[in-house]
């Protein structure tokens, strides 16, 4: 095998949603990089596959990245797998792949299981446009500006949240969003694999009767749009801040104007969730 970089996807539950191509590049190549090298060992010892593994995960992807590099500069070939679904996707993988193309080394992606397509497939929302982005701040005040940011999407939003955080990214999702009709998909591909389809309120009390288990994506309908004079100024003013592009003092003035406040309101305000969200 010519020098390669393998991107393959690996079953994100249940194992038989690996592809034959998937085994058998993995029996071929010189080394393969794993994420977590024992979590991977299962997988591997599952479909008869012994092969030098490496560790490539978030804290050694520097120095790993330059190993494996090497390898390929030397005419290996290489596999990526993470720990489920597809490398690159909220998982290690993109500085490798940035530099594996920038010094014009052949990547070729095995397409396969991905929690956020396996869900948004079996959601019933629109398909046809839709926004994946990844793991909302863990922290309140950033999340809230993450999802302000959102608001204003087309199509489906797709996420990914740890389960001990369901509830309050729900409850966040509901103040900044809406009302909107959302869907969990939990455990997908596994015994109890769930869709829990409702309003965000509906959803949050079904999820809040016991304790959230298991690996979840949201997705959240597109919204009405708001119009802009009954957008409340905090609102606003997240949304603005969300750009990045605006200086504090240039979305307080754009929120005074869309909201109907003056400007030394809308700047109060602005300058409060700055504050806020520094110290969330
Ligand atoms: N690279 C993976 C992919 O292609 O889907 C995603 C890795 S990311 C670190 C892990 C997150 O993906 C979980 O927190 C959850 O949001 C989602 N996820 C992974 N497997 C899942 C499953 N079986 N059911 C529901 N969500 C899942």
């Amino acid at each position: 095998m010519a020098a390669t970089l393998y991107i393959i996807a690996t079953p994100i539950g249940n194992l038989e949603d690996i592809t034959y191509r998937a085994v058998r590049i993995l029996g071929e190549v010189d080394l393969i990089a794993a994420e977590d090298t024992r979590h991977s060992l299962k997988l591997l010892n599952h479909f008869g596959i012994s092969k030098p593994l490496t560790s490539y995960f978030d804290h050694n992807q520097q120095f790993k990245g330059e190993r494996i590099l090497n390898a390929l500069r030397q005419g290996k070939s290489v596999a990526l797998i993470s720990d489920a679904g597809t490398p690159c996707i909220s998982d290690p993988g993109y500085q490798l792949v940035r530099d594996a193309v920038a010094e014009k080394i052949n990547v070729v992606p095995l397409p396969g299981a991905c929690a956020a397509v396996a869900a948004l497939s079996a959601s019933g929302l629109p398909t046809d446009t839709f926004t994946f982005a990844g793991f909302p701040p863990s922290r309140q005040g950033k999340r809230r500006t993450f999802l302000s940011g959102m608001n204003d999407l087309p199509g489906t939003l797709v996420l990914y949240e740890a389960p001990h955080r369901l509830i309050d990214t729900l409850g966040d999702i509901r103040e900044v969003l809406g009302e909107r009709q959302v869907i969990v998909a939990r455990e997908l591909t596994k015994i109890y694999e769930e869709f829990i389809h409702g309003t965000v309120s509906e959803v949050i009390a079904v999820v809040s009767q016991g304790q959230v288990r298991g690996e979840v994506v949201i997705l959240i309908a597109a919204g009405e749009a708001v119009p802009e004079e009954n957008e409340p100024l905090e609102l606003v003013l997240r949304r603005l801040m969300a750009t990045g592009t605006l200086s504090i003092k240039d979305a307080a003035k754009q929120a005074a104007t869309i909201s109907g406040v003056s400007r030394s309101e809308a700047y109060s305000e602005a300058l409060r969730l700055r504050n806020s969200a520094e110290l969330a």
